[in-house]
């Protein structure tokens, strides 16, 4: 049905009559038509990814449920494997589940910001992780540094690059927390002498889901959503973050924010 009013709302609308006008008008209504459309894919993709991860334990973990109905009662030797096993992959699905949240929470998330003394934060984290790794934690922090920025999340942001370097690098080796500036920046970096990254996977490792070859072959405990996390986290900091090869061994997660 044609709305007669509407339509001579719109012929009162002014219709630019200069080409130019027109031109740019068509070029921004493409450029817009070009994000929506990214959007839409990016979104696309992104559920499909994620419905790939959930597949995978939810598959093993109904094959097990078979296994235990099939051969649960004649061979109850194959329970605790099996129970374990359930256990684990359900725990797996239960991270992926909140991290999932956790990143689309913060797609429209508008952070409260606050000045902060830093230093006092990063040597509360280091004081309270110093026990929960089992490398040498060290830190190296220049005093009274302030930033204004949301507190909650940047603490978070170390605490996950340092539970990646817990994760990634050998019992007794040393992963440093570095805490400087300069003139225009603030630098807060989390070393380890770990199996670092090798130059392809760098480009891949803020990737939601991305996880190396050998961390899913290896069966360290992880999502992939990490980095992700922790990249959007920055982001939302307005900062930066970067990695690189650690001398002489090991990755060097460096977060960058701009003094105020
Ligand atoms: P997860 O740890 O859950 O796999 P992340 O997003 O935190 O997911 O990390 C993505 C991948 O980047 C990891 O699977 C691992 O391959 C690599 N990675 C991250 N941090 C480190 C590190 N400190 N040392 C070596 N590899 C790392």
């Amino acid at each position: 049905i044609i709305n007669t009013d509407e339509l001579s709302h719109h012929e009162k609308l002014p219709v630019p009559d200069n080409p130019k006008e027109v031109q740019d008008l068509t070029r921004e209504f493409n450029h817009l038509l070009k994000i929506l459309n990214e959007t839409v894919l990016r979104d696309r993709q992104f559920v499909s990814d994620a419905s790939h991860e959930l597949r995978t334990p939810l598959a093993g973990i109904r094959g097990h449920i078979n296994l235990l109905r099939r051969r649960g009662e004649e061979h109850p030797e194959i329970i605790p494997e099996s129970l374990k096993f359930i256990d684990e992959e359900s725990l797996r699905m239960q991270h992926l589940v909140e991290n999932l949240l956790a990143l689309s929470r913060m797609n429209n998330a508008e952070l409260e910001f606050k000045e902060f003394n830093l230093t006092d934060s990063v040597t509360e984290i280091y004081e309270m992780y110093q026990n929960q790794l089992s490398q040498n934690l060290e830190l190296k922090a220049e005093s009274g540094i302030m930033l204004t920025a949301n507190q909650d999340s940047v603490r978070q942001i170390l605490i996950s690059l340092l539970s990646n370097a817990k994760k990634y690098s050998p019992h007794d080796s040393v992963v440093t927390i570095r805490l400087y500036k300069d003139i225009d920046n603030i630098m807060l970096e989390v070393d380890d002498q770990g199996s670092g990254i090798s130059d392809d996977d760098k480009k891949l490792i803020f990737n939601r889901f991305f996880r190396s070859d050998d961390s899913r072959s290896q069966k360290i405990e992880g999502t992939g959503l990490g980095l992700a996390i922790t990249q959007r986290l920055v982001e939302l900091n307005n900062g930066k973050i970067s990695v690189f090869d650690n001398q002489p061994r090991g990755t060097k997660f460096i977060v960058t924010f701009r003094k105020n």
